[in-house]
């Protein structure tokens, strides 16, 4: 079986070739090229082809085909159905801010976390994705639209915490200084709250910014739409957080789908405004994707302001999440399953 080339680090790389008699600087002209985004050895122009045969023999360069894509009529956001060697299929989104470009990834081809509002959970888990396939998602992009991608979130389909290894693999690698070489503050992980893989991830101390999926403000509500809050509550995932901000110094940006009558109230920003208390940390409301199949709702917008005006009276900062690609199912796992299924999902 030939060996996944893209998801060695330089050092590795070079160990690799010093094995076979080839110099260090030749090891780092290759782990360019792979950075660059080629999809062939032959195009590893300053490689001899003598090498060359010997590396295709050895080893395979991942790739994420277009399988699909749909852009947006109002701001040109990029929703990408994409698919590796096995015919797995994943999501990724490429988004236009004034700052730059930004892409959401995919770490798993589907999620075991179950998440009842959520596209990808109702689909269930194929495979973890290898830190390869990761940097192909943003290559294939920034080929397809020719830009160049300035910050990634991992927000896609799958739980990054879940298949920990293949992240933080895929972290070093995409801001090695010769590779895409994107800091850290240039990269946001979201995760449903997995408590010990956020002690280990705080305990790196790496610059990232860590999202954390809350959703609710009390175990009753969140254990109703996050099955992962029977293992972790909610107590426990704050204090994991506390932890996290302590180590890292970085501010924890708390994600809150805001959901008709669930999970909208003022007793629920109150309760929030307790919870949160003497955390770094920002609110993001995003009114819920309305997924088919599952009942729910987004809340009304007159909700989401007096939700705001409660965690700003706390002295939470919290905002609205800009929706973009609204017109094309933006959010993850919605595509896939409107391929797969057959049919074309509601909401946006
Ligand atoms: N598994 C990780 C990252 C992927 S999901 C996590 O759960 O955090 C990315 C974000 O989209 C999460 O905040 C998730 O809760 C949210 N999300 C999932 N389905 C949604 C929906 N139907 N409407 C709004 N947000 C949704
Ligand atoms: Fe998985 Fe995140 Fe969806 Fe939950 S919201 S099912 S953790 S992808």
């Amino acid at each position: 079986m030939p060996e996944d080339i893209k998801s060695l680090s330089e050092q590795e790389l070079k160990e690799a070739f010093a094995k076979m008699g080839e110099p260090a600087y030749r090891a780092q002209q290759v782990y360019k090229w792979l950075h660059m985004g080629v999809n062939s050895f032959d195009e590893m122009t300053n490689i001899s082809k003598k090498l060359r045969q010997v590396l295709v023999e050895k080893y395979y360069i991942s790739r994420a085909a277009i399988e699909k894509k749909l852009i947006s009529d109002y701001d040109g956001t990029r929703k990408y159905l994409l698919s590796f060697h096995d015919g797995e299929m994943v999501e990724s989104v490429l988004m236009k801010y004034h700052h730059g470009y930004t892409s959401c990834i995919s770490t798993q081809v589907g999620c075991k976390m179950g998440c009842t509002f959520c596209a990808t959970g109702k689909s269930g888990f194929s495979r973890n994705l290898t830190a390869s396939e990761m940097l192909s998602q943003l290559q294939t992009e920034q080929q397809d639209a020719n830009i160049r991608i300035s910050n990634i979130v991992l927000m896609g389909m799958g739980e990054p915490l879940d298949n920990f290894e293949n992240v933080i693999r895929f972290l070093k690698l995409v801001s090695s200084e010769n590779g895409m070489n994107i800091g850290m503050r240039h990269i946001s992980l979201s995760t449903c709250g997995i408590v010990p893989r956020i002690y280990e991830l705080a305990d790196m101390k790496l610059q990232l910014t860590l999202s954390v999926s809350l959703h609710a403000p009390n175990d009753q509500i969140r254990s109703r739409t996050m099955p992962v809050n029977r293992k972790y509550p909610v107590s426990e995932l704050l204090k994991a957080c506390r932890y996290y901000v302590q180590q890292t110094n970085r501010r924890i940006s708390f994600e809150y789908a805001m959901i008709d009558g669930v999970n909208d109230s003022d007793a629920c920003a109150r309760e929030l405004t307790v919870q949160l208390k003497g955390i770094l940390s920002h609110v993001n409301l995003i009114p819920v994707n309305a997924v088919g199949g599952t009942g729910y709702q987004k809340s009304k917008k007159e909700r989401m302001t007096r939700f705001i005006s409660i965690l700003e009276k706390a002295g939470i900062t919290a905002t609205v999440r800009r929706t973009l690609g609204s017109d094309i199912n933006a959010s993850c796992g919605q595509l896939r399953r409107s391929v797969r299924d057959g049919h074309e999902e509601g909401g946006g």
